[in-house]
């Protein structure tokens, strides 16, 4: 293996340890910082979604409240759910796992978070604010490989990057997070002609579809850097990301595993968007 690994869980525990001391401050201060998770349903990944996020939320300080309701709860009782946690001081960010089941409009219970209390920036109000430079919080997915970046001293300016994936998740608020940092980026998806021409003129790849080997090592130029946002089974039923790691591994000059990469950074961000709307909300 000559590519550095970038670690996604040794950065996460120093995020949170930073968290945890911030949470202790402002806990200190008489506001505890809240997070409210709310799950619709019982879809088996969404539940160890949301348990793992209140975990994380008692290991590090964070106060955290968890809704569960059933899947036939009405859209009207959960639109209510959250007024209620929008006028809760105790709570500073809510989280609605998704995806929510089909008879409830899950644009219009984001849009019902109060923008202020909008851990996943998922609001188009945030949206608006990321796409022109004035984020209030950040997606917690593209914010953690940005963390990643800074952490392992990758150039941004002047680097070409591509974002394979173009959600308004991950794809769109990456490649708008690169760009304010000055990288030169290119956004590819289903509809792309031909993936391989922009990757092989990267610096750096992020692949963030949903499907194995999307990338390999012969549609990479040596000493690009590899994120792999993917969260894909194997044959064997193994997690792996989107891209061909044993490949590309010999190749790259820094990579993301899958476990260990970006998945644990995503939990860690949406802990730091919660610290971050809590010393808003107390004037820090
Ligand atoms: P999504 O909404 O399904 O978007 C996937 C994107 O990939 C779409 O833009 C799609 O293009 C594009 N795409 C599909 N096939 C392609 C191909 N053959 N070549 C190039 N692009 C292709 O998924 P998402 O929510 O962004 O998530 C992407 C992956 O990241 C999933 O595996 C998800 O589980 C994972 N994820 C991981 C984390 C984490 O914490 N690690 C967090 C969030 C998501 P079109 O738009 O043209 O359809």
């Amino acid at each position: 293996m000559t590519a550095t690994l970038i670690d996604g869980l040794a950065l996460s525990k120093k995020l949170r340890a930073d968290v945890a001391t911030r949470a202790a401050a402002l806990t200190a201060r008489g506001h505890q910082p809240g997070l409210a998770v709310v799950l619709v349903g019982d879809n088996p990944a969404s539940e160890v979604y949301v348990r793992n996020k209140i975990k994380a939320c008692e290991d590090n300080d964070l106060h955290s409240s968890y809704d569960r309701y059933p899947a036939e709860l009405s859209e009207a009782d959960l639109l209510k759910r959250i007024d209620e946690l929008n006028n809760d001081p105790k709570i500073n960010g809510i989280l609605v796992q998704l995806p929510l089941p089909k008879h409830i409009d899950s644009h219009k219970v984001i849009e019902a978070i109060a923008p202020e209390k909008d851990v996943d920036g998922f609001h188009v109000a945030n949206a608006g604010a990321l796409m022109t430079g004035q984020a209030l919080f950040r997606p917690c997915t593209p914010y953690g490989v940005m963390k990643m970046f800074e952490e392992y001293n990758i150039p941004l300016e002047g680097a070409n990057a591509v974002v394979i994936g173009r959600s308004n998740i991950v794809g769109k608020p990456m490649a708008l997070l690169l760009l304010e940092k000055g990288a030169t980026v290119t956004i590819c998806h289903s509809k792309t002609r031909d993936l391989a021409k922009h990757t092989l003129d990267a610096d750096i790849v992020v692949a963030a579809v949903g499907k194995r080997n999307v990338l390999t090592a012969d549609m990479i130029k040596p000493g690009a850097t590899v994120i792999d946002v993917g969260m894909n089974r194997d044959d064997n039923g193994k997690l792996c990301g989107d891209v061909d790691f044993a490949g590309l591994k010999d190749k790259a000059g820094f990579i993301t595993p899958v476990p260990g990469g970006v998945g644990p950074m995503t939990i860690t961000m949406l802990l730091v968007n919660t610290i971050e709307a809590a010393e808003r909300a107390a004037g820090v």
